[in-house]
Order: C-alpha cells, then sequence, then structure tokens
C-alpha cells in the first residue's frame, strides 16, 4: 500500500492523475515528482494561455474580466493561468500589456464581478440617481442614468425593485413608514384576533399592500409630492382616504401616501 504526501493528494483531487494510468502516473510520480510538476505546468503553452486569455477580452469588449467569467469562456482553467502567472492579477497585467502592444485597450470594469456593496453604497448611488430624476427611477430610467451599480444589483439584494425603493425610503427616513391611524390604544376588540374579520375592515395594513400604495404614488406625498428621497426631514404616511374610524376600508383604492405635514393639515382641516 502506496501512502500519499499531502502534495500528492491534493494533485489527485485536482484531477491531476488520468483515471486509467492512476498506478503508473503515481509511481512515475513519487520518482520524478519535480519533474512531474513541472510537466504538468508546462503541458499547456504559454502562448496557449495568451490566446486563450486574449479570446476572453474578446468575449468581453476588452473590460477587464475575472476568474469565472474565463472559466465560462475558456478551454483551459482559471487555475491553469495562476499557475503560469502567480496570480489572476499579474495574468491580466501581462494580457493589458501584450493588448496594448497590439493596439487594443482592457479597460477597468465599472463594478468588479462579485463585488459586495454596503447598503451606504447601495443608497448612496440610489438618491443620486433619484434627485437627478427627480422622481423614483423606473428600470429603463436607472439604465440610461449610467449607474456605478446595475439594477439587477438591486433586484438581488432587496427582492425586487419595489422593495428596495422601500428599504431606501426607509433608510432615508431612519425608520419605517407609519401607518396612519392606528391609535396608541388599540380597543381590547381589535388586539384579540377574530378570523371572521376581513383583511379590508382591518385597521393594519399589510406589507404588500403597503407597497401597493407606496409604488402606485411612486414613494412620493400626493399632496405635495415631496419624498425623503429627494427632500431631507419628510416621513411618508399611508393614510386611510375616508378615515376607517368613519368606516373606510383599507384597500388600496381608500389608502395614499402623504408625508407628516399634509397629514396633520388634512387632520386640521377634518376639524376646522
Ligand atoms: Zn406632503
Amino acid at each position: 500500500m502506496i501512502k500519499l504526501n499531502k502534495f500528492e493528494v491534493l494533485k489527485i483531487e485536482e484531477g491531476g492523475f488520468p483515471n486509467t494510468n492512476y498506478i503508473y502516473n503515481l509511481s512515475l510520480f513519487i520518482n520524478m515528482e519535480f519533474q512531474f510538476q513541472r510537466h504538468r505546468i508546462d503541458k499547456i503553452s504559454k502562448d496557449k494561455i495568451i490566446s486563450e486569455l486574449e479570446k476572453v477580452a474578446k468575449k468581453n469588449n476588452f473590460i477587464v474580466f475575472g476568474k469565472r467569467e474565463f472559466n465560462e469562456y475558456s478551454e483551459i482553467s482559471a487555475g491553469t493561468v495562476i499557475r503560469k502567472f502567480g496570480t489572476w492579477r499579474k495574468a491580466i497585467s501581462f494580457l493589458k500589456d501584450y493588448l496594448k502592444n497590439k493596439g487594443h485597450e482592457l479597460s477597468a470594469r465599472k463594478t468588479p464581478p462579485n463585488r459586495i456593496y454596503s447598503d451606504k453604497e447601495l443608497f448612496d448611488e440610489m438618491e443620486r440617481i433619484w434627485k437627478q430624476l427627480g422622481h423614483r427611477p423606473s428600470k429603463i430610467e436607472w439604465t440610461a442614468s449610467k449607474p456605478k451599480i446595475s439594477f439587477g444589483c438591486y433586484k438581488h439584494r432587496f427582492g425586487g425593485w419595489t422593495n428596495t425603493c422601500l428599504k431606501f425610503i426607509e433608510y432615508k427616513m431612519g425608520h419605517e413608514v407609519i401607518i396612519d391611524d392606528i391609535p396608541k390604544k388599540e380597543s381590547v376588540k381589535e388586539i384579540q384576533p377574530e378570523l371572521k374579520i376581513k383583511k379590508e375592515d382591518k385597521r393594519d395594513i399589510p406589507l404588500k399592500l403597503r407597497l401597493s400604495v407606496l409604488n402606485r404614488d411612486n414613494f412620493r406625498c400626493v399632496f405635495c409630492g415631496r419624498s425623503p428621497a429627494t427632500s431631507v426631514g419628510v416621513i411618508l404616511h399611508i393614510d386611510h382616504i375616508h378615515p376607517f374610524a368613519k368606516g373606510g376600508k383599507t384597500t388600496l383604492n381608500n389608502l395614499q401616501t402623504l408625508c407628516s405635514k399634509c397629514n396633520i393639515g388634512k387632520s386640521d382641516r377634518k376639524l376646522n
């Protein structure tokens, strides 16, 4: 029984041995470890590696690409490239010079692959574009605004565009959207859950409905048009148009987005 050292085990895990010649290669390997290693690396010529890098660069329109993209398009693995150049960065740096000599420019990419943005980075970019447009951006508007961060990145992070907008608005306000019309002390009757009560007869507004209201009203006050996205200190409320206390339903048609100021104004008008 041959005992394998760590290096040999690693080589096998990498698929370094063709299965059919396993034992033969293993004995060769143990005797000629260094030659074998050199052979493995030299098996694919540097020219071949460079031509593969060039091929993938062309596929990516001469924008710097990562290992994952390379593996997707190339017939050799990124690992082989790294073994030849030392690091991926060195390989790309070499490729840059190589292409320059051929008259091509390998430009830096705007968003590095697999980059994890912080909430602040995501929301700063959102604020920039929202303010630039003066309203909540649609997918087309987002893409046309030459964003630093892709539309898909937000959708993926927050589970959809509407939810992204909500998270952004809440971030700007520093808290959740206020569900208006809910008195601080609920009556005992309302606290006890009654299965028979329909959603539209409940004062509380389910998250999905809140989102629909905000989405329809473009995350801004329907009276004055202000939004936490573009004006500091604006707080959004969701308001029952026909008050719940007077029989108003919790439905999309009876709900609207108001800022806190307009909402206070609305109650003042009611009192007068
Ligand atoms: Zn307002």
